[in-house]
């Protein structure tokens, strides 16, 4: 049973509140990102559920149990940190055996834990049972380093000693696998290939996961749902897709993926539409207003480029005028900066060979579609 709920906690570490009454349900065999800038609390929350810190206020349910008085060891917890925390005068094998070891330590009779410590301090003295020797070798070769086994763990490259750690922690049969900015430390091409990597993993065990990330890229690519932090509160949870396409708020619209974020003021409604208006524009919505100062929010690649003569019927869409300040090429798409009002708009377009790009100066029509503006 590995779901987690976590009911009405709150941290504070002497004045200071780093969470304010926290409520999660994360199900059995989830993916699930806890992700915010620095300092929102996201390890934090981690610490409470692993049992590192204790919740000022507040209970913890791992699978049935309420852990409040169980220890961090006893919580069935696996843990993968960022700085990887590997034994480096250890070699793989022993670094994954660790903590089979340990576990075996605390339920042996005295003349069999000297042979236990004798393989903990090193490994020629002290053979490893059959039983630990497979189980290790059974998680190395599933993490693709079986071959790596003899290795120091300091010989090996980043992506290789997060494989470890992952092992190590995986080892275990945790119920819950807790992972703390675990690629952070990677470049960005060995990220892309150990987020896959981790996935396959979780998927294929069916492990509930929690995965703290700053970023959003890493969630939305990888967790089944997602809640956003900010100053040690959620600020709303969804699947990758809810949070993109309804942002609860311009903070979250903000951080999970790029957006034109305006001020406007509702001028009425017409044809079921809501009219907003603001410095430099005046737009149509198919959302509902629930006040009348509210932000606007237009993504990037929902908005189209046409020359400033085009004729369009603007029933049917919005029409803004703009000027371009900069276009980028992106490859796939040309990126630009166009000036509405006190206004630079970011604007994704589509880019295939032979196409036009609108260079600085042009003045230009963007069109939007009332679904796509969103009102927060
Ligand atoms: P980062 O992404 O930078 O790791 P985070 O979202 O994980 O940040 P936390 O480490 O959970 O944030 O910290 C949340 C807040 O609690 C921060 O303001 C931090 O300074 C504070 N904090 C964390 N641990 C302690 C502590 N032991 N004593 C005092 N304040 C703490």
């Amino acid at each position: 049973m590995g779901s987690v709920i976590i009911n009405n906690m709150t941290k504070k570490f002497g004045e200071f509140t780093a969470l304010h009454d926290i409520n999660l349900e994360i199900e059995e065999g989830e993916f699930f990102a806890l992700l915010g800038p620095s300092g929102c609390g996201k390890t934090t929350t981690m610490r409470c559920i692993a049992g590192f810190e204790n919740p000022t206020s507040g209970k913890i349910y791992i699978g049935n149990n309420e852990v409040e008085n169980i220890p961090a060891n006893k919580r069935n917890c696996g843990m993968v940190f960022q700085s990887y925390a590997l034994f480096p005068h250890m070699n793989v094998f022993d670094n994954v055996a660790y903590s089979l070891n340990i576990k075996e330590l605390n339920s042996s009779n005295p003349v069999k834990q000297l042979a236990i410590y004798a393989r903990l301090l090193n490994n020629r003295l002290g053979k490893h049972p059959k039983a630990i020797q497979e189980k290790v070798m059974e998680i190395l070769k599933y993490v693709e380093l079986d071959k790596h086994a003899d290795r120091l763990t300091s010989e090996l490259s980043g992506g290789q000693q997060q494989r470890v750690a992952l092992a190590r922690a995986l080892v275990m049969e945790p119920a819950v696998l807790l992972m703390d900015e675990p690629l952070s430390n990677l470049d960005q091409k060995l990220r892309h290939s150990m987020r896959n990597t981790i996935r396959t993993i979780q998927q294929d065990l069916g492990i509930t996961t929690i995965f703290v990330t700053h970023d959003q890229e890493e969630a939305m690519s990888m967790a089944d749902r997602i809640a956003v932090m900010d100053k040690g509160h959620i600020v709303q949870i969804g699947t990758p897709t809810d949070l993109y396409s309804n942002p609860s708020t311009p903070f979250i619209a903000d951080f999970v993926g790029t957006s034109n974020i305006l001020s406007g003021t509702v001028a009425g409604e017409e044809n079921g539409l809501v009219i907003v208006k603001g410095d430099g524009f005046v737009l149509r919505s198919a959302n509902k207003a629930l006040k009348d100062e509210l932000n606007v929010i237009i993504r990037p690649e929902h908005v189209k480029v046409e020359a400033v003569d085009s004729i369009i019927d603007d029933k049917k869409t919005n029409v803004i005028e703009g000027t371009v300040i900069m276009s980028t090429y992106l490859g796939s798409i040309v990126r630009y900066d166009v000036q509405v009002g006190s206004y630079q708009l970011i604007v994704d377009t589509t880019y295939s060979s032979g196409s036009n790009i609108f260079e600085e100066g042009r003045k230009v029509k963007l069109t939007v579609e009332h679904e796509r503006v969103l009102l927060i």
